[in-house]
């Protein structure tokens, strides 16, 4: 009774010490962030960095974002697993972490979203569309997603990511090469032409045993639906599970003529 007690003193403390310093850090925040740099400017960082750095690994490729870009820096998290933000809170603690709230999100990845926020030295910004569920079906109809998929991704992904994304000079995506043929060639640093910003793919050269391997090894939080056959996590109907040794990503609009939401294309 009284361990337990104590346990959960000790909870309720760190929780406040964390809270705390994440309001500290954003506090701080403004005061850190210079002027967003021109387009031509960010693209000539781009092109030179993505040669200098073509083979450089994860750290030095963090260590070059946090110097040349400090919290103009976001991090793009489907909340499949928290390694990508964890290896950038590294380099940049409490750096923003994007969460497309779709609305049509597994219960897992919600409760996974919220671990992240209160364990991790992160911050969480949810990007959310411009409208709800309720009112894209009443716009345009029940479940959309069976429809047009493509549609469907644009108002709820695609836009609402490309007007946060305005704030920012650089992002950070999980794209690993191993996902899927049409990733096989993902540079670590690329120039993002849609939405005018340098963007890095810090695990492009990961597998995905070497992404499970840190997670277990940092204490990471996973997404359960990650052993229950589910290798990539993204909306509740567009994603089913797949057989061990499958694609990963075979079970994502599963058969329907798409692979991609429209984020990395
Ligand atoms: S993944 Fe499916 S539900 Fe989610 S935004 Fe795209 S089409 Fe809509």
């Amino acid at each position: 009774m009284t361990s337990n007690t104590v346990s959960l003193a000790d909870q309720r403390r760190r929780q406040v010490e964390h809270d705390t310093a994440r309001e500290e850090h954003h506090r701080e925040r403004e005061s850190l962030l210079g002027p967003i740099r021109s387009r031509e400017e960010l693209k000539a960082l781009a092109e030179d960095a993505s040669v200098r750095l073509a083979d450089a690994t994860t750290d030095e490729v963090l260590t070059w974002v946090a110097k040349e870009f400090g919290y103009r820096t976001a991090v793009a998290c489907s909340m499949a697993d928290a390694v990508l933000p964890d290896v950038v809170a590294q380099h940049l603690p409490w750096v923003d972490t994007l969460f497309l709230d779709t609305g049509y999100h597994f219960a897992e990845t919600i409760g996974t979203r919220d671990a992240v926020e209160s364990t991790m030295q992160l911050s969480i910004v949810d990007v959310t569309p411009q409208r709800t569920v309720a009112e894209q079906d009443a716009e345009f109809g029940k479940d959309l997603f069976a429809r047009d998929p493509g549609l469907c991704c644009q108002m709820r992904k695609v836009e609402p990511l490309a007007a946060t994304l305005e704030g920012y000079e650089v992002w950070i995506t999980g794209v690993r090469r191993e996902d899927s043929w049409l990733r096989a060639n993902t540079p670590l640093i690329d120039w993002d032409e849609k939405n005018g910003m340098v963007k890095v793919n810090p695990l492009a050269a990961w597998t995905f045993d070497e992404l499970i391997e840190y997670a277990s090894e940092h204490d990471i939080v996973i997404n359960p639906l990650m052993n229950d056959g589910y290798p990539s996590i993204g909306c509740a109907p567009c994603t089913q599970r797949v057989a061990p040794g499958d694609d990963p990503r075979a079970g994502r609009w599963a058969g329907l003529d798409k692979t991609e939401c429209g984020l990395h294309t």
